[in-house]
């Protein structure tokens, strides 16, 4: 029966999520009883805004139960439109270049499917996000990974990009805010890669999902904002962080209509639209009060604050300044066991959860994501039983 179960070629290559390992043995250990700490989920622990709620009742309430536009309701893609040109200095017509996505995901999706042949290379600066890679992997297109300097913070230098530049490079991705290192890339760097991508083919897969949440004074940048980028940028945004709406899979990919047409033919061979109800909710957080977002993000602040404090004065766990997200990625002791190892036993002996730095990319056997998208206390808490663990280890890595 092999052959009958077999999957598809394309999908030999295409990694599971290593995640799920660590997501599924926490929640048998809470259902054992144990309380576990989770820095593993990147995901608000807040509920959706009330507003935004009544919004999409409201609608579904009134019987928008039917399918959309393959480009989503026009009241959110203008909405979109209008948020984009103000907060990231960008225009995009309502009309033809914004789709309204099932989430960033679909949106990433849709780029990559939309634009990416077989044998092309997509430069990914690492540690990066997984999904790029394996939706890379999926067009049969092959990711070319990057690595950043975590003694620079991890920043996105254009000079590491421009070195991976290829006769077959099709696509750079930029992640800003970064997960998993909360990096937020430099406007000169995006210049310098403008500079170097002009009259190429190249395109940028720019991934802002997490850009309003920034922290101190540190201002995001969308890199179509960048004149020579507009016309080559495809953005990825959504809801889910800055409006804890993870759950609504509500995103949206904007760009130029040369582009972005492509991105719509995928659409209408898989998601059609997203759900049409939800999509009232969108508008009612994109266009109404912004005060409830601002508190999230002023808690995620407290939670980071928190996070560095604890961590600072030490050397088990090195974390970086991260800027934006709600990631710290920290590096530890290569002496001590492998990070699949490691967040296994953090697990089962201090009830911690973290994600593994293989997850995010070769060479990332000694570091570890802690998401900060949980209480305050259990920052604290999780921090200290992480820190407590690895003391009691380090001396016997070091005999
Ligand atoms: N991009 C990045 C960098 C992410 O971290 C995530 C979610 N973890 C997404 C996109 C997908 O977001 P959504 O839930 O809107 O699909």
């Amino acid at each position: 029966m092999g052959d009958v179960w077999a999957p598809s070629k394309r999908l030999t290559d295409v990694a599971p999520s290593g995640i799920r390992v660590i997501f599924d043995r926490a929640a048998a250990l809470e259902n054992a009883g144990h309380r576990v700490v989770h820095f593993e989920i990147g995901r608000p622990d807040f509920d959706t805004p009330r507003h935004v709620k009544d919004a999409a009742a409201d609608a579904l309430a009134a019987g928008h139960v039917h399918y959309s536009s393959n480009w989503g309701i026009p009241p959110l893609r203008e909405a979109i439109a209008q948020k984009l040109a103000h907060d990231n200095a960008v225009r995009y017509s309502p009309d033809d270049e914004v789709i309204v996505t099932v989430g960033a995901n679909e949106a990433v999706l849709l780029a990559i499917l939309a634009t990416i042949d077989p044998g092309e290379e997509v430069v990914i600066p690492t540690p990066t996000w997984p999904h790029y890679a394996e939706c890379v992997r999926l067009a049969g297109g092959h990711p070319v990974f990057v690595p950043l300097d975590p003694t620079d913070g991890y920043a996105l230098r254009a000079e590491a990009v421009v070195a991976a530049l290829t006769p077959r490079t099709r696509m750079v991705v930029v992640c800003s805010p970064n997960n998993p290192t909360g990096a937020v890339v430099a406007a000169e760097d995006l210049t310098t890669i403008a500079k170097r991508l002009s009259g190429t083919r190249i395109l940028l897969l720019a991934d802002d999902i997490y850009e309003s949440l920034v922290y101190d004074d540190v201002r995001h940048t969308c890199a179509a904002s960048i004149p020579d980028l507009r016309d080559r940028t495809l953005v990825v945004g959504g809801l889910a962080k800055s409006w804890a709406m993870d759950g609504w899979r509500l995103g949206w990919l904007a760009g130029p209509r040369e582009l972005v047409r492509w991105a719509l033919r995928v659409r209408q061979y898989t998601t059609v639209c997203p759900p049409t109800f939800l999509q009232y909710g969108a508008v009612a957080a994109l266009r109404g009060d912004q005060e409830p977002r601002l508190a999230m993000r002023r808690e995620f602040g407290q939670r980071r604050a928190a996070a560095l404090r604890r961590l600072a004065g030490q050397d088990l766990l090195r974390v970086t300044r991260a800027d934006g997200a709600f990631y710290l990625y920290a590096r530890y002791d290569p002496h001590l066991p492998p990070a699949q190892q490691l967040a296994l036993d953090l697990l089962e002996r201090q009830h911690v959860a973290v994600v593994p730095g293989p997850s995010f990319g070769p060479g990332q056997d000694h570091a570890i994501r802690i998401a900060y998208s949980c209480s305050l206390s259990d920052v604290e808490e999780g921090l200290t039983r992480m820190l407590n663990y690895l003391s009691d280890l380090a001396p016997a890595s070091a005999a």
